[in-house]
């Protein structure tokens, strides 16, 4: 019976030394008291198993001592221990010392029992043959009681209150400790009256020891848990399944029995209702996830269902849970926020950088399929907007839209580009191209009673190498655009490789022109003009650009190209300049040559024509009379009283304006009583046609006696034969120009042409 005492205390210590440092290393904040109180416990038992061990008197007294100053620090570790894990806010500091003093008084009593006998001492008795000591307690040994047990109780109260203070659910907590702490009180208890000598009691004191370890590091209130999570979710919106290893479900929450439309009482019947409504529902015990659709179109539900699986310590399939969730609102806000990124709000067509990805798509993956991509853009789409208001505006963008959807109903994609253009992909065998100019000749939008014709262009650009980037496909097709922008009876250009190259050589004649003028590439050349008696009255400036790199370049291959960019401008003053130079030289050379300069109407866009011309001829002296101007009639098209009034002012002070090009454009006779001018030079495309036709050769004469009569005199341009030279004398015109006399050439030639042929 000993030995198995002596084992079962020595095992004990051990694994109470070994829970005191795992304690001491845990990070709880109970852990140091925890270790304190699990050490305290350790001195107790020593004492013991040495007082049991002893069979003569001295070391059972030293055991004895032992055990009772141990029972002392028992205590002083207890109170530190129970003020931290009943969390207690203990401010009295007044009670804890009075507490640690009694506890101290005790210590040092028990101590000085060798010199006074006050407290104890032992008595050997035989049991079973064997000596035993026996305490015989005295005053201090009851000293010792009534502090060890006052404190006991006090520690046991403190426990109790909070046990009834605290939620039923963390009772057990308190609960155990108590129980254990009462136990192991009651064992000692009974050790003490029963004046046994072998205190079994130690053993209460290492199952208290243990229960604390356990309950203050280790233990969860699960049930506390279960009660939450269980909360928790039947507060969730999706609906959440449980089911056993057995897949059959256990719980299901609110939601989900509305899912299956079940109550609590038929959760058998949970796996078969999910089965038809789920169809890709599977029961088995996996973790997976999917997106569920049920229905069709505007009725679609989405539904994303989760299932996981729950394995118990040994990792076998212990059950599963099963959420779904109902996505459909955030499916179909998701779907419009995509329909909205993809699509033109007003045409509801796709937008510009959807259109893109999807032909893209479309090209790419049918490489072998022939394309093409038009590019639809209304002409001066703003001034619809700012005559009719963009009510209208909007009105006309809708209708084309339409007319896109349904002039194309073979297109594989179309879209708004932005603002009034569109973009098309269409099978290029489907483009009607006869069809579609059919219809945009008689384009009108209507609006209440506003109906007007609004000019569309397409650009086509036919798809041969799929990988390009769709802009770019879409820059090409604008580009063949571009060449018909202003044109009304054209709709339709095709784009083709030249005109990429015509932009780039656009792109390099433009970058070069301003150093080509400082450095004189850029040259007026002069052609004689001459009258009747073959005598040369003066010259047309006529630009030439002797390009280091390309060779003569004449004026038609840049000059459309500045027009357009509004570079005619430095061009045309460099050459007003340059002639007004000239002229000063004349001046005492040839005092009565004249020289005439072009005008380009687009000049009148970029800059105040008027007063350029007379600065220009002031600051080279020059009379008025001796530049002559040649303007075209196309400058009479817009703001015709202006320029009326402008070509006045300019004649006033003596200027001499000729109507370019008469009779090559919508020239009329009727706009030559209107437009003051001194000279026409009548378009040499005249002269060539009444070489064959009569009827041409007639009006031919008719312009020259109307205009002598109005006072205007002619000149006829493009004489290339004598015959014509005398033809055109016969019928009274005064001036001619023309290769029959010299082509356009240098001053210096031009100065030498002019040697005995000055009238
Ligand atoms: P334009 O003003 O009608 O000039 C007459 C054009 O007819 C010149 O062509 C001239 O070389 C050509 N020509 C003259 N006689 C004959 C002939 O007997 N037969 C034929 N087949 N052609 C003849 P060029 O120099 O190539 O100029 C073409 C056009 O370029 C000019 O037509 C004018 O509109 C424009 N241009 C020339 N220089 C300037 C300039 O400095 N400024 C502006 N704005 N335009 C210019
Ligand atoms: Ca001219
Ligand atoms: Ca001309």
């Amino acid at each position: 019976m000993r030995d198995v005492i002596f084992i079962v205390l020595l095992i004990m210590v051990l694994v109470l030394a070994a829970c005191a440092y795992r304690a001491y290393k845990s990070k709880k904040t109970i852990g140091r008291a925890l270790s304190m109180l699990l050490l305290s416990l350790i001195p107790p038992i020593v004492g013991n198993l040495i007082i049991i061990n002893s069979t003569t008197y001295l070391p059972a007294l030293i055991g004895s001592y032992i055990y009772f100053i141990g029972m002392d620090l028992i205590m002083a570790t207890l109170i530190k221990f129970t003020i931290d894990y009943c969390s207690i806010k203990w401010e009295n500091k007044l009670t804890i010392s009075v507490v640690y003093t009694f506890l101290s008084v005790d210590i040092i009593q028990m101590l000085l029992n060798p010199v006074f006998g006050h407290a104890f001492k032992l008595e050997e008795i035989v049991v079973n043959g064997l000596p035993y000591f026996r305490l015989v307690p005295f005053t201090g040994q009851t000293f010792h009681r009534i502090v060890v047990y006052g404190e006991f109780l006090a520690i046991i109260i403190v426990f109790i209150i909070k046990l009834l203070r605290v939620p039923r659910i963390y009772m057990e907590r308190y609960g155990i400790i108590l129980a254990s702490m009462i136990f192991g009180g009651l064992w000692e208890t009974f050790y003490i009256f029963s004046r046994t000598p072998i205190d079994t009691s130690m053993i209460g004191f290492g199952i208290f020891g243990i229960l604390v370890f356990y309950f203050s590091l280790y233990y969860r209130p699960m049930r506390l848990l279960d009660r939450m999570l269980a909360g928790i979710a039947s507060e969730l919106p999706e609906a959440l399944f449980f089911f056993d290893a057995m897949n059959r479900c256990i719980w299901a929450n609110d939601p989900a029995l509305d899912l299956v439309g079940l109550d609590e009482s038929r959760l058998d019947m949970v796996p078969g209702e999910l089965d038809s409504i789920f169809p890709d529902y599977i029961m088995d015990g996996t973790e997976w996830q999917t997106q569920q659709i049920i229905g069709k179109g505007r009725d679609a539900r989405f539904y994303y269902l989760e299932k996981h699986i729950a394995k118990d310590d040994y990792g076998r399939f212990a059950g599963s849970f099963l959420s779904v969730r109902d996505n459909t609102e955030a499916q179909r806000e998701l779907e419009k926020e995509k329909y909205s990124a993809a699509h033109d709000s007003l045409t509801g067509l796709f937008n510009r950088a959807h259109l893109y990805q999807v032909i893209h798509n479309i090209v790419t993956s049918h490489p072998e399929r022939k394309y093409s991509l038009v590019f639809v853009d209304v002409n001066d789409f703003k001034i619809v907007n700012d005559i009719f208001g963009s009510e209208f505006g909007d009105n006309a963008l809708k209708m084309i839209s339409e007319w896109i959807k349904e002039s194309m109903p073979s297109a594989v994609a179309y879209g708004r580009l932005g603002g009034d253009t569109f973009g098309v992909c269409i099978p290029t065998d489907d483009f009607d191209e006869e069809k579609m100019s059919r219809e945009l000749a008689d384009f009108k939008v209507k609006k209440g009673n506003i109906e007007h014709h609004i000019l569309i262009h397409l650009g086509v650009y036919d798809v041969s190498n799929p990988y390009l980037e769709v802009s770019v496909m879409f820059d090409r097709a604008r580009l063949a655009l571009s060449t018909i922008k202003e044109q009304y009876q054209m709709h339709i250009a095709h784009y083709d490789d030249d005109m990429r190259k015509k932009v780039l050589w656009n792109q390099k004649i433009s970058s070069e022109l301003l150093t080509a003028i400082e450095e004189k590439q850029v040259k007026p050349y002069l052609q004689p003009l001459v009258n009747a008696d073959g005598k040369v009255v003066g010259a047309e400036a006529l630009v030439r650009w002797i390009h280091p790199v390309e060779g003569i370049l004449p004026p038609i291959s840049f000059i459309p190209v500045f027009e357009q960019n509004g570079m005619i401008v430095e061009l045309d003053k460099f050459m007003w300049r340059s002639a007004c130079e000239i002229l000063s030289e004349w001046k005492y050379t040839h005092p009565d040559m004249f020289i005439s300069v072009n005008i380009s109407p687009k000049d009148f866009y970029f800059m105040d024509v008027e007063t350029e011309i007379r600065r220009i001829t002031s600051e080279y002296d020059i009379d008025p009379s001796m530049l002559r101007i040649e303007i075209t009639e196309t400058i009479m098209m817009t703001d015709i009283e202006n320029r009326v009034r402008m070509l006045e002012n300019l004649k006033r002070d003596g200027f001499i304006v000729e109507m370019d090009d008469f009779g090559s454009g919508y020239s009329s006779l009727n706009l030559l009583k209107d437009m003051p001018v001194d000279v026409i030079k009548i378009d040499m495309m005249f002269l060539r046609k009444s070489n064959e036709n009569p009827k041409a050769r007639t009006i031919l004469r008719n312009i020259i006696t109307l205009t002598d009569e109005l006072g205007i005199e002619s000149l006829t341009e493009g004489v290339e034969t004598d015959r014509q030279y005398r033809i055109l004398s016969d019928m009274g015109c005064k001036l001619f120009q023309g290769y029959y006399f010299s082509r356009p050439i240098p001053l210096e030639e031009f100065e030498e042409f002019c040697k005995n042929r000055i009238a």
